[in-house]
């Protein structure tokens, strides 16, 4: 019984993750070192500096790693990202940029939500 209802919440939070990951995104959001660095709106082609090392740069609704002083540079070669929940993660440098819904309202009714 208990098993049961542990495998349905499992079973509802993949498919969960899995149609928001299906989702385009509407910003970018950055944090460095745990704490929110700033967000950014994909439907504004811009690059950011994010700390001393890493510089990101948003493209027609995609945003990438465009460069890193890290050693292993995998940030860079994840590339572009534009699903919501997508994320780039800089783990030498304990930055991560994640893609989101509109405003931010992650989960929920985004069309409930007035500009
Ligand atoms: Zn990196």
């Amino acid at each position: 019984m208990v098993l049961g209802v542990a495998v349905l919440v499992f079973c509802a939070v993949w498919l969960g993750i899995r149609l928001a990951s299906q989702r385009e995104g509407a910003y970018a959001l950055v944090k460095l070192d745990g704490q929110v660095y700033g967000r950014y709106a994909l439907d504004e082609d811009q690059e950011i500096d994010i700390g001393s090392g890493n510089h990101i740069a948003i493209e027609d609704g995609t945003v990438r790693m465009a460069d890193a002083d890290c050693p292993d540079r995998i940030c860079v070669r994840q590339g572009r990202i534009s699903a919501e929940g997508a994320l780039i993660t800089c783990m030498p440098n304990r930055v991560t940029v994640q893609v989101q819904g509109s405003a931010g309202e992650d989960e929920g009714a985004p069309d409930a939500i007035a500009y």
